[in-house]
């Protein structure tokens, strides 16, 4: 390393003028050197001390140089490497910077340059100085850092080089000879000698240098991003393209307009449809292929295109067949199959007159929409259903016109697509529950769609053109006849699937809803068994319903839960019983309904319908001294109200009869209340039974705990006949109890009623609330006064068996 003289001598040393490049001292350059002289003075200085002074050229187009033509301060830098370059006499050389000097004169110039030289020594910063320098030096420092982020070709270590440096002059050289500065910007560092000075420049030039890198990679980003979007539209439009080119779709509305009018020719429509599909048709071909209407008329043809408008099945109705059908798929249902049978055979009869419409009634999960399923199938037609529950407005089945945004056909002509041919099995699923209020009748469309005087030309509003219904085959389901629109039900043959006793129950989960079930679950005979009395204890314990879809649930899960010993824990067969169905589903959920464990006063057993089948409940009246007032709880309906008006008045009319103090009414407080759940009850047929327990109450007379009674009264005691028998006198039986009172006038229901309901029950008809009252109400304890009226002799059960 060269020590800096404080008193410097001239030198006299060979010279090489360079072009376009400026050497630091401490700095490696590389370059290439083809001038005569310059070769000449290299190959001399390598065999004495190797040292040359190196200066730039102001002009690089200048061949042979004069003194004016070089910059006076340059470099002595020591020879490191010379090597002959691939192309003539060329060489490649490898020098270092030694020390700073100034060209004092050219000594010669032949053979090769040879100048007077005097080093030109650096200065250090003085004291005054010091903080300048330092800022200087962060500030050129950032800069640099700067810049190399901003050139990601420049090395890593050259960054780091420079920022650990503390020498000024060093940074500032080093960093100047790394940068690509003009010739002259170079020199002017080269030539200051405060490190202040050569710093100042250098941030200058740094900070325009930056600006100008961020403004071309401003520009890169900017390019690039527009080259990329430019790319990725073109990429799509192209996938675009051949995605239409495969669906035989094209751009041209001409094109799509016309193979829409081979479709319609295709299709053979009556002429008024043709005539407006041709209409939209040609609208389409008038507008741009992107156009939104265009998007609304496309989705109107091919929906109309896609109906079933000449596709129908051919019907084979063959008796034998669809009653072995029905059978193996449904057990019992006796009433049922044979009326459907009837059905079919008519229609195979006189096909051409469309009678009734079939209306399936009974509670959930007897079996509606399965037998309707299985008309289909016997009939050899497709099945489609629509659920009504809940639909308001006329538009859910008529459709909006396609001036709306979002138009679609209604449920109707939805299930017709679905069902791809136009004679379909359409099942109308809870024709009850569908709504109507004051703004939308939802049941006069649903007329139309049923009425055969209109159903030929059924219109659908987004549909507009009309649709032949006539063929289709509709079945209806509901729980309860009563909320079925009057003028819908008039055209309505009703069929009533009734609840299920305990043992029909049990049959049907044996022969059908376990093998269903387990081969949904993928279990077989060999990895699973629910024993008898396991099915037995999910009729009784885990269940109440009329129907048996909790019990198909119920039946499920387990097969769930037999799965997952099976897969999780290796088991190999699943056998569950009764005794461990609590292990899989936990306490029961439901004890049977038992009647009270003594006859008390004031409590009768009343039976009710509702519409998820029968219930018993228990009618509880207190009698308290008070003013006469009449408090009625557990939620009752209005009419139900009224019966305990006209009970309360029949009793005021017959209380000497009865031993009932005449003034009950006025000094007395009753208190009516129906425990049994949260399901509002209502109809006229509860009159005997509060009858029966406010003659208890008010005579303090216990009313047998194993009776049970239905009826509705009039003020004079007469006992009025009531509905769905069937199904209270089967809550009776699942209850236990031992006698029912039911209305004389019901008497020829009892057709109806079930067996095993029948042999287990001892019937009472009555006409008078009198019988009722003998049956019911039990003898006074002895020694008490027995009323006439309620010490007659109660009637013989034989009597109505014999029925
Ligand atoms: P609903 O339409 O009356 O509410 P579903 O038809 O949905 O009842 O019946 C519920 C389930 O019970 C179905 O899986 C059905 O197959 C089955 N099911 C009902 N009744 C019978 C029956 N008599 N025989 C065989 N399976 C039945």
């Amino acid at each position: 390393m060269h020590e800096i003289n404080n008193r410097p001598e001239p030198i006299v040393l060979p010279l090489l003028a360079m072009r376009g490049l400026v050497l630091f001292p401490k700095m490696v350059l590389h370059f290439e050197v083809g001038r005569e002289k310059s070769i000449k003075a290299l190959q001399d200085v390598m065999e004495k001390d190797r040292r040359i002074f190196l200066v730039t050229q102001k002009d690089v187009r200048v061949e042979d140089p004069d003194e004016r033509a070089l910059f006076h301060v340059g470099v002595v830098a020591e020879v490191k490497q010379i090597v002959k370059s691939g192309s003539g006499n060329n060489l490649r050389v490898l020098v270092e910077g030694l020390y700073r000097a100034k060209l004092r004169h050219l000594v010669d110039t032949e053979p090769y340059y040879t100048a007077e030289t005097l080093e030109f020594p650096l200065r250090e910063a003085r004291p005054s100085e010091l903080n300048t320098c330092d800022a200087l030096m962060r500030t050129v420092k950032d800069l640099f850092e700067e810049y190399c982020s901003l050139s990601p070709k420049m090395p890593k270590d050259m960054v780091i080089n420079a920022l650990i440096s503390e020498d000024p002059h060093y940074v500032a050289e080093y960093i100047a000879a790394n940068i690509p500065l003009r010739i002259e910007e170079k020199q002017e560092i080269l030539i200051a000698t405060s490190p202040v000075k050569r710093l100042e420049l250098l941030a200058s030039y740094l900070e325009s240098e930056n600006d100008i890198l961020s403004l071309e990679k401003d520009i890169y980003d900017r390019v690039k991003e527009s080259i990329d979007k430019n790319q990725r539209e073109y990429y799509l439009r192209e996938q675009m393209r051949v995605i239409q080119e495969e669906l035989g779709e094209s751009d041209n509305p001409v094109d799509e307009a016309q193979q829409y009018f081979e479709k319609i020719d295709q299709l053979a429509l009556p002429d008024e449809a043709r005539e407006k599909l041709y209409k939209e048709a040609d609208r389409l071909m008038k507008l741009p292929s992107n156009s939104h209407e265009g998007g609304v008329i496309r989705g109107y043809l091919d929906t109309c295109l896609e109906l079933p408008w000449n596709k129908s099945t051919k019907d084979k109705i063959d008796l034998q067949k669809a009653e072995k059908l029905l059978d193996k798929e449904h057990y019992g249902l006796q009433r049922v199959k044979e009326r459907i049978l009837e059905v079919l055979a008519t229609r195979a009869l006189a096909p051409d007159i469309k009678g009734q419409i079939i209306c399936l009634v009974g509670p959930p999960g007897v079996g509606k929409t399965s037998i309707a399923r299985s008309i289909a199938k016997a009939m050899g037609r497709k099945y489609v259903r629509i659920s009504l529950g809940g639909v308001r407005d006329e538009s859910d089945i008529r459709g909006h016109r396609k001036t709306y945004i979002g138009a679609m056909p209604g449920r109707i002509i939805n299930a017709i697509k679905l069902a791809g041919s136009n004679n379909p099995l359409m099942l109308l699923d809870e024709v009850d529950k569908m709504g109507n209020d004051f703004r939308d009748d939802p049941s006069s469309a649903m007329l139309e769609v049923l009425d055969s005087e209109q159903n030929f030309a059924f219109r659908d509003h987004y549909i507009e053109i009309p649709f032949d219904l006539s063929e289709v085959f509709f079945i209806a389901t509901a729980n309860d006849l009563s909320t079925i629109p009057a003028p819908l039900l008039d055209r309505m043959d009703v069929i009533e699937l009734p609840s299920y006793t305990r043992e029909e129950k049990f049959q049907i989960a044996k022969r059908h809803l376990l093998a269903k079930q387990m081969k949904k679950h993928g279990l077989t005979a060999k990895t699973f068994r629910l024993a008898d009395d396991a099915i037995y204890g999910l009729i009784d314990f885990y269940t109440r319903e009329s129907g048996v879809r909790k019990l198909e649930r119920e039946i499920g899960a387990l097969c769930r839960k037999a799965d997952r010993e099976i897969v999780g824990k290796g088991a190999s067969r699943v056998v569950i019983t009764g005794a461990s169905l609590y292990d899989y589903l936990g306490p029961k959920r439901f004890r049977p309904d038992e009647p009270a464990e003594r006859d008390e006063i004031g409590l009768v057993n009343g039976l009710a319908w509702t519409s998820v089948g029968g219930e018993m409940l228990q009618v509880e009246v207190a009698v308290m001294e008070g003013s006469g007032k009449v408090e009625l709880t557990g939620s009752l309906g209005d009419v139900m109200k009224e019966s305990a008006k006209a009970a309360i008045s029949y009793i005021r009319s017959r209380a000497q009869e009865y031993g009932i103090d005449p003034n009950f009414y006025k000094n007395k407080d009753i208190h009516i209340h129906l425990p049994e759940g949260a399901v509002p009850k209502d109809g006229p047929s509860a009159g005997v039974t509060l009858t029966t327990a406010l003659v208890s109450a008010l005579t303090g007379t216990p009313v047998r705990r194993d009776v049970a009674m239905t009826g509705e009264i009039t003020l004079r005691g007469r006992v009025l006949a009531i509905g769905g028998l069937r199904e209270k006198t089967m809550a009776a039986y699942r209850a236990g109890i031992k006698t029912v009172l039911i209305p004389k006038e019901n008497l020829p229901d009892l057709y109806e009623v079930d067996p095993v309901v029948k042999e287990a029950i001892r019937f009472i008809p009555a006409d008078h609330v009198e019988t009722v009252l003998q049956t019911a109400l039990c003898p006074r304890e002895e020694g008490k006064e027995i009323h006439a009226v309620l010490k007659k002799a109660p009637a013989k059960p034989e009597a109505v068996l014999a029925q």
